[in-house]
């Protein structure tokens, strides 16, 4: 779960060219335009991250007057990601604590886009168990671990805006899940219209393994189709072992979907050795997409080459998004 509000420190504080009364703050990996006089290098805040929806009550109301949920913005040429409150506005008796999550205590909730008909489908059940679902961290809130990870050797591949969809074997039978859900058969769902069209169930039977394969399909009728696309289709982006219980390594995801014939999704550098700068990751994210030129890319997700896990947060292996801010900017979102 995304720490919505947490306890931080600002970390910097910075001018904005031709601006008196504002200035960019920078709290954990995010920057943000504040107000002057509001804070200094070093004090307390809660920070509040994109995506979040602040309750109705009178000591945000200031804040709601202008949108209830925080959303990227641009103020004189500064991208801003988030609010700093005054550590005052918490309830009296917490303990100031770096990072300590306050998103409960606030009431602030998480916005969540809604999901159109012809891919909520009707659910068969719950998420399977044995396959983890589709997440990415964000990488404001990574500094520590990349760090320690600077140098790995990553792929970077551009972050498809559609919809997560699972397809998988498993002791025979064949599933296909939505971000939250497997889904009954059902030739109006878009996740089984492509697996129908695609022979997926006959292929993947075919390799003799519990697996599963994870992707985003993305075209009519998705997310404002931003690509362009005639149609609809999904391109992937996990191998997963069910019985051993890992992912695929980017060598054997390729190898295994160029000999499905299904499609991977975009690669921006197959070779990358990690930096450890946000905002150099930031930048690598602020791209067109290899979908359609004319439409900005949601952004990257970095991995390693060959899988790393333990010791990491993110659901056990090192893998991340960087969203691209323009992007945020231009679809409101
Ligand atoms: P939040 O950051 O608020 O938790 P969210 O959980 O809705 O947002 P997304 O921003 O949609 O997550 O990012 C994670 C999703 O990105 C994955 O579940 C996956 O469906 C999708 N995705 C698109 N392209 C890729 C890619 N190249 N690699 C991995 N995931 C991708
Ligand atoms: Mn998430």
């Amino acid at each position: 779960m995304r720490k919505l509000a947490s306890i931080q420190k600002i970390k910097d504080i910075e001018p904005i060219e031709g601006a008196d009364a504002i200035a960019k703050a920078t709290v954990l990996g995010w920057q943000l335009v504040i107000r002057k006089d509001e804070f200094t290098i070093g004090d307390w805040c809660v920070y509040c991250e994109i995506d979040s929806i602040l309750p109705d009550r009178p000591e945000f109301s200031s804040i709601r007057a202008r949108s209830n949920r925080i959303k990227t913005i641009r103020l004189r040429g500064q991208i801003s990601q988030g609010i700093c409150l005054p550590i005052s506005i918490l309830p009296e008796g917490i303990a100031i604590e770096e990072d300590l999550d306050v998103t409960v205590v606030l009431g602030i909730e998480k916005y969540e886009p809604p999901i159109p008909a012809n891919l909520a489908g009707v659910a068969k059940g719950n998420f399977p168990s044995f396959i983890p679902k589709t997440d990415e961290t964000r990488v404001q809130v990574l500094q520590n671990i990349l760090q320690r990870s600077a140098g790995t050797v990553c792929y970077v591949a551009e972050k498809l805006d559609g919809s997560s969809v699972t397809y998988f074997v498993k002791d025979g039978i064949f599933g296909v899940c939505s971000r939250n859900l497997e889904l009954e058969r059902d030739e109006e769902n878009s996740m089984w219209q492509f697996a129908i069209e695609n022979d997926l169930e006959n292929k993947l039977l075919a390799l003799n393994k519990n697996i599963s394969l994870q992707g985003e399909i993305i075209g009519e009728g998705i997310q404002k189709n931003k690509y362009r696309l005639k149609g609809q289709t999904v391109y992937f982006f996990n191998v997963f072992d069910i019985d051993r219980y890992c992912y695929f390594s980017f060598g054997d995801v390729k190898s295994l979907l160029n000999a499905l014939h299904l499609k991977l999704v975009p690669i921006v550098n197959e070779h990358y050795e990690l930096d450890h700068d946000i905002d150099v990751l930031m930048n690598l994210s602020k791209l067109h997409s290899a979908l359609n030129a004319e439409t900005l890319a949601e952004g990257v997700v970095i991995r390693p080459l060959d899988e790393i896990t333990d010791k990491y947060g993110m659901q056990g292996r090192l893998s991340f998004k960087v969203i691209n801010p323009e992007f945020l900017i231009k679809y409101d979102e």
